[in-house]
């Protein structure tokens, strides 16, 4: 690997590694999940001005008023994605900076990505061409309505909050497949996990948490 994608200082795999064992102290017990989060150059997905924080457990700044998701809630989402499960098309909502993008590509054989903001999806492709991540398909486009042509999916993670589960999302689940998603207002979210079933849909309640809000439309920014 490049040296500035192996970090050094307070990028480095020390530090990476103590990520991990915060992780593993809050509850998440997937090896495997945790072997990809030490592995992962997290602070590549942030400004230069944070990457010193990069390995910290908390949202950061990445611009156009949105986070990095907190590595916590991308280890816990995709354990349950993964969890018996067999994963070949995982569709995500909310590319953002391409970090919970770049963790999913390790457990997926294809990675379908979807993000409203431009400017955003721009720089997290540059990323993903810099990390030679050629299972992961972007598109510029609102993640209300999914994205039908590839589906449908064994997995769906949203990574922002939705007031309730947009229908086309159920609709693009594969028999078996896992949709996990935070619903609801600023404040009072909580994410589900929505299995398809043979005859329609299992909902499970998975936590309280705290995502930015999902929007509608395209923002065109750059
Ligand atoms: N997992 C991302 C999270 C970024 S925050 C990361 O680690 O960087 C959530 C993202 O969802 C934001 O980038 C926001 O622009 C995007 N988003 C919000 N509403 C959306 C929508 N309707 N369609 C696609 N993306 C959306």
């Amino acid at each position: 690997m490049q040296s500035d994608l192996r970090g050094i200082g307070m990028t480095s795999q020390r530090t990476r590694d103590r990520l991990a064992e915060i992780l593993l102290e809050m509850g998440i017990e997937s090896e495997i999940v945790l072997d990809v989060i030490r592995n992962a150059p997290r602070h590549f997905f942030v400004d230069e001005a944070l990457a010193t924080r990069a390995y910290e457990n908390t949202a950061l700044p990445i611009g156009f008023n949105q986070t990095i998701s907190q590595p916590y809630i991308v280890a816990k989402m995709i354990e349950v994605l993964i969890e018996d499960n067999e994963l070949q098309k995982v569709l995500e909502i909310g590319t953002g900076c391409g970090y919970q993008t770049f963790v999913l590509a390790q457990f997926a054989k294809y990675v379908y990505t979807i993000e409203r903001i431009n400017g955003l999806l721009i720089r997290a492709r540059e990323r993903f061409r810099k990390l030679n991540c050629i299972n992961i398909l972007t598109k510029h486009s609102d993640g209300n309505i999914g994205w039908p042509a590839h589906g449908p999916y064994d997995g769906i993670i949203v990574s922002a909050a939705p007031i309730g589960v947009p229908e086309p999302l159920k609709e693009q689940l594969a028999l078996g497949g896992r949709l996990i998603i935070p619903v609801g207002e600023p404040g009072q979210q909580k994410l589900l996990l929505i299995t398809r079933e043979e005859e329609g849909f299992n909902e499970k309640l998975l936590d309280s948490v705290s995502f930015v809000p999902m929007l509608s439309g395209i923002d065109a920014s750059r």
